[in-house]
């Protein structure tokens, strides 16, 4: 298949189009995607640092709630009386706090003697809040966060580490994830008297504090070992607990670095182990306790599948794929239309030429353009005109120099080669039908004599007179010569009979013996002819030639100015 200029140049130009804007495009996504995996990174390490700050903010919340509670008149005179009305009171206060804090396993008041004795204690069960009394109130003075809280000063917090609550009669908190704050109840005299404690549920603040992330975050926590404490896996959490460790640093190896604390935050692309199938990027922060605890600092981190972070970029690649694919399709439309619009007048020339060259004249050049094509246009245009001009003057020399060839330059006669053409198409037309011709020859008497008195140019002016004479006397259709000095023919068509060749040179010799006035001169001439009629005088031309010169100086013989016809027996009129 052979394309052509249109179809290479919008090919081309469809080529550099589609390659630019696959390049584009593919940069673009390219870049875009990165930008966009890095800051879903970053949002996922500010949601990290404003959930750990928000767990900050809630341990905060709960000392505020202890300070409330132990400073409450109601605990020191419950605690020193032990009066029912002040322990109602102080129950009815701890209702209420845990009623705004859905976290909140249970609330103590705990006196510093008798080993530690509950007072007032109430427990969340289920979706109901329960006061326990009487003989469930438990000892407690074995607690760390009985006896450790009582060696604090006023309005300091005592913080646990987050472990199993295993202490029997827990209700809703019992083995669940807890965590216990705790303050002391100090009289005036700055004796402690006895603790609050506040036990939180751990899965359900959490749940709580990390209620607007997206679903499909992971959020984690382990404490200051690295133990996790929160997993999307529960197996997993709280490993001491059952006699073994699952480790945030063995499953995320850079988080090693917090446990050791070296750094405060990490950011991991996790594609190995547990996230080989799955990939997830994971931000992971270490929050020191602010408040006196074994806890030394908690590793908060969240993670969001790999897959959720590509989602965006590859939206972002199907509408680049999109723009890009459009973009072709536009540029392809728009090449070929160029292309179209550069070849057409190219064609339509082309088109012209080939006109042209098949002898038709031009016209549609588009001479008005200013671009290159109507520069081609008017070079063409020019060139044409220049051809036909050259053309018409190689016709003009042509026919000057056939008439040149064919004619007598004196006279303007036909001159024997052409004379000699027509003779023999009179003669083949004669064959075929059937008719007669004659040849006349005929010669000026003493013509020399002529040339030598009154010198060659006047011979030559009556040369030319002689001519026209004989002409004026001849049909169109017969055909007069100069074959050389002054020797004429002639070729007589339609000749009936012997008679018609006679009639017509006698009236041709009358006609020169006419005097002729040249120059002021009066001249009376004289010619011979000789007669040679086909078929009778012969068939060729040769021969009827022969014998029509033969009849001319027959008539010389006789005496000049007369007219013979050819025969055998040399007869003549
Ligand atoms: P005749 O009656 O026997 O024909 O006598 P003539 O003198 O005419 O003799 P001839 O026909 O043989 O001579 C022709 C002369 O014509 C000879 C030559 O000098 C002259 N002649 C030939 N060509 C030209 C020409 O082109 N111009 C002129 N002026 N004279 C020519
Ligand atoms: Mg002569």
């Amino acid at each position: 298949m052979k394309f052509g200029i249109a179809a290479r140049l919008g090919l081309i130009l469809a080529a550099v189009v589609v390659l630019a804007a696959g390049l584009t495009g593919y940069y673009a996504y390219d870049v875009s995607r990165a930008l966009l995996i890095e800051s879903a990174k970053n949002e996922l390490l500010t949601s990290t640092k404003v959930l750990a700050r928000r767990i900050m903010l809630n341990r905060d919340e709960i000392s505020r709630n202890l300070q409330l509670l132990s400073n409450h008149p109601a605990a020191f005179t419950a605690l020193e009386m032990g009066k029912p009305a002040q322990l109602d009171q102080l129950a009815d206060l701890f209702e209420l706090i845990m009623k705004a804090n859905p976290g909140y396993f249970q609330v103590r008041l705990i006196s510093a003697l008798d080993n530690g004795m509950e007072r007032v204690r109430v427990d969340r069960d289920g979706p109901r809040l329960m006061r326990v009394t009487a003989d469930d109130l438990q000892e407690k003075g074995h607690f760390p966060y009985v006896f450790d809280t009582l060696q604090l000063v006023a309005n300091e917090t005592y913080l646990s580490r987050i472990v199993i609550n295993h202490e029997r009669g827990a209700h809703s908190g019992l083995e669940q994830p807890t965590v216990q704050l705790a303050m002391p109840v100090i009289d005036p005299q700055g004796k402690a008297l006895g603790v609050v404690v506040i036990n939180v549920d751990l899965n359900g603040t959490f749940a709580l504090l990390a209620a607007d992330l997206p679903k499909d975050f992971q959020l984690f926590l382990a404490n200051s070992h690295g133990d996790f404490l929160i997993h999307p896996d529960p197996a997993q959490t709280f490993g001491f607990d059952k006699g073994r460790r699952v480790l945030v640093q063995e499953q995320f190896t850079p988080t090693g670095d917090l446990v050791a604390g070296k750094t405060d935050q990490v950011l991991i692309e996790a594609r190995d182990g547990p996230y080989a199938t799955a990939p997830v990027v994971a931000a992971f922060i270490a929050r020191k306790a602010t408040l006196s605890s074994e806890e030394t600092q908690l590793i908060v981190g969240l993670a969001q599948p790999f897959a959720s972070v590509l989602e965006q970029a590859n939206k972002l690649g199907v509408v680049t794929l999109r723009i890009v694919l459009i973009l072709c399709a536009v540029c392809i439309l728009l090449a070929a239309f160029v292309a179209r619009a550069v070849t057409r007048p190219i064609n339509n020339m082309s088109r012209a030429v080939q006109h042209f060259a098949e002898g038709y004249p031009v016209s549609g050049l588009p001479l008005e353009r200013n671009d290159e094509i109507g520069i081609l246009a008017r070079s063409f245009h020019r060139m044409q005109n220049q051809i036909r001009q050259q053309l018409a003057e190689l016709l003009r020399r042509r026919a000057e120099l056939e008439q040149l060839a064919q004619h007598d330059s004196l006279t303007g006669l036909p001159n024997r080669l052409l004379f000699a053409e027509h003779v023999e198409r009179a003669l083949s037309g004669a064959r075929r039908d059937g008719t007669r011709l004659a040849l006349m020859f005929i010669d000026i008497d003493k013509f020399k004599l002529i040339n030598d008195n009154l010198g060659h140019v006047f011979g030559d002016l009556l040369l030319k007179e002689f001519s026209e004479r004989i002409r004026s006397v001849l049909r169109e259709s017969d055909m007069p010569a100069r074959i050389g000095g002054d020797e004429f023919v002639v070729l007589l068509h339609t000749i009936q009979d012997d008679l018609d060749a006679s009639v017509v040179a006698e009236k041709l010799r009358l006609a020169i013996n006419q005097p002729f006035v040249l120059e002021g001169q009066t001249l009376i001439v004289s010619a011979c002819i000789g007669i040679a009629l086909y078929p009778e005088a012969g068939t060729e031309l040769l021969e009827l030639s022969r014998h029509a010169d033969q009849a001319m100086y027959r008539a010389k013989e006789n005496g000049r100015n007369a007219v013979t016809i050819y025969s055998p027996t040399a007869e003549s009129i």
